[in-house]
């Protein structure tokens, strides 16, 4: 007789620390399970959907319109509410958590990027960097500030509001501010969507770097093969599923996984 699988509790992760296979992953679903509406009008967006991601990895979700990749970044990240199944982020089961608690998770463990920037027009860039520590009412680690505008070329650009910065210098301040906090987990949303060819690169250069040298674990939603083979991993999503997981993407691995989809 085989042995039914002992489950973790709620709230605590399946594989703690100390577990044979090492250190558990930053994000995790399990079984997640994402159905909008009811009726005739239910779309399954995500089809009991399972996958790890490990501290220090920069993901790459691709995938046709409407196969999930905003719904699969929007669960992981605690912006929307899952139907069934469980999310993991930075050990904490997202799915147990009442709302006040989500919101504290999302603002002290994520940061975003969005294609379109979303920047508060009215505040200048250093404004920007550090709202989510002033929303927190958290000090600015001016090293760490210094550390992270350097990197990203913006030093001159501080005092300028959003309207006065190009395209890359606006979504350069956005990268900033979802590093400042130290997140655990950085998801970008089509994050050179709204770039030149050139202006885009580097931002990808950068957030490249920002895995390999301070670790940082970035999970981007993207239809660019170009985009995706900066990541180490590229996930192919149709119809709720994970249908291709692919290793060290490039863009002809890439391209050849989305020519499947088609044939
Ligand atoms: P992608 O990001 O790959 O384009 P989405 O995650 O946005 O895909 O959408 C997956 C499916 O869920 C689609 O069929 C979409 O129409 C549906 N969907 C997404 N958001 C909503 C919503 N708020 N209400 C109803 N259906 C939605």
């Amino acid at each position: 007789m085989t042995q039914a699988p002992i489950l973790p509790q709620q709230g605590q992760h399946p594989q703690g620390p100390g577990t044979p296979a090492g250190e558990p992953p930053v994000a995790e679903a399990i079984d997640l399970v994402k159905v909008y509406g009811s009726g005739t009008a239910q779309v399954v967006a995500l089809d009991r959907v399972n996958v790890r991601f490990q501290r220090g990895s920069f993901t790459a979700i691709m995938g046709p319109s409407g196969s999930g990749k905003s719904t699969l970044m929007h669960t992981l990240a605690g912006l929307d509410r899952i139907t069934a199944g469980r999310v993991f982020l930075a050990g904490l089961e997202l799915n147990t958590l009442p709302d006040w608690k989500l919101t504290e998770t999302r603002r002290d463990k994520v940061g975003f990027v969005f294609q379109a920037f979303n920047l508060l027009p009215t505040l200048t860039a250093r404004q920007n960097i550090v709202l989510p520590l002033d929303l927190a009412g958290k000090k600015v680690d001016e090293q760490f500030f210094n550390q992270i505008v350097d990197s990203l070329g913006l030093a001159e650009r501080l005092s300028h509001r959003p309207s006065e910065l190009s395209g890359g210098q606006q979504q350069r301040v956005a990268i900033a501010r979802a590093m400042i906090t130290r997140p655990d987990v950085i998801f970008a949303d089509e994050p050179t969507g709204a770039l030149d060819t050139k202006t885009g690169t580097q931002l990808l250069e950068y957030l490249q770097r920002s895995v390999r040298q301070l670790g940082q674990t970035i999970i981007m939603v993207t239809h660019d093969p170009k985009a995706a083979a900066y990541a180490d991993r590229g996930l192919v999503l149709v119809d709720g599923n994970i249908v291709d997981d692919i290793t060290n993407p490039t863009v002809d691995s890439v391209n050849a996984a989305l020519a499947r989809l088609e044939a």
